[in-house]
């Protein structure tokens, strides 16, 4: 695991002054929110990984996620050109904004992983509709999670024989099948690919 760079803090030249602190994804490249630092807040996050601001409203060092447990792990830390702004990439261990969104600019998270996350919601939506007119999502689910699973191994077998062919449009089509499927599974566990991100993140040192 690298070390963090750290390029000359702030605060040499503006001793006691509050940074502009920029929290960036160090996956999605997002940014996340904007946090103030002093320099106590600034060592503190170097010591602890954990990303630490200087609370305007609150007039004291406040980690982000103290009460939440959505922390900012700290990956890195660069100045701006003229010394008075700070990137900080991190990975965020749960929704930024305290009003449950990735990031303080977004108003839902439903474009998260874009049109996959539109089909989570679809799946979600034909599962809960009581329509008498079955979907195939639905009917799929109301078989049990033993029959989804079972169809997501039969998506991935086709999928491996299409890889094995040399047949691209088969390939993909396969693929298609077996993420939609995968994504039910998914669901009928009760998971969804922010879990998935979760754990593979957790695996990303
Ligand atoms: P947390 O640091 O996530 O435990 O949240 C503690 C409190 O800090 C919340 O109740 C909010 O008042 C505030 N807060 C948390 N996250 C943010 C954010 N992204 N932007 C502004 N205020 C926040
Ligand atoms: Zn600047
Ligand atoms: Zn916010
Ligand atoms: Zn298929």
């Amino acid at each position: 695991k690298k070390d963090i760079n750290i390029i000359s803090p702030p605060w040499g030249e503006l001793e006691g002054a509050l940074v502009p602190a920029i929290i960036q994804d160090a996956t999605t490249k997002n940014v996340l929110m904007l946090g103030y630092m002093n320099e106590e807040a600034y060592q503190k996050t170097i010591e602890t990984k954990q990303v630490t601001f200087f609370s305007r409203s609150k007039q004291r060092l406040w980690t982000k996620g103290e009460e939440s447990g959505n922390f900012l792990n700290l990956v890195d830390i660069k100045n701006d050109c003229d010394n008075d702004t700070l990137l900080i990439q991190v990975n965020p261990v749960g929704p930024t904004c305290h009003k449950g969104t990735d990031t303080c600019w977004k108003t839902e998270n439903t474009s998260t992983y874009g049109f996959f996350s539109t089909l989570e919601d679809v799946i979600t939506e034909r599962v809960s509709n009581k329509n008498t007119k079955k979907s195939y999502v639905a009917s799929l689910f109301d078989k049990g999670i033993n029959k989804v699973a079972q169809k997501v191994g039969e998506e991935a077998v086709e999928t491996v024989i299409e890889a094995m062919d040399n047949n691209d449009d088969l390939f993909l089509y396969e693929s298609a099948d077996l993420l939609f499927h995968y994504l039910m599974l998914l669901q009928a566990k009760g998971f969804t690919l922010k879990d998935i991100e979760k754990e593979l993140k957790g695996r990303h040192k």
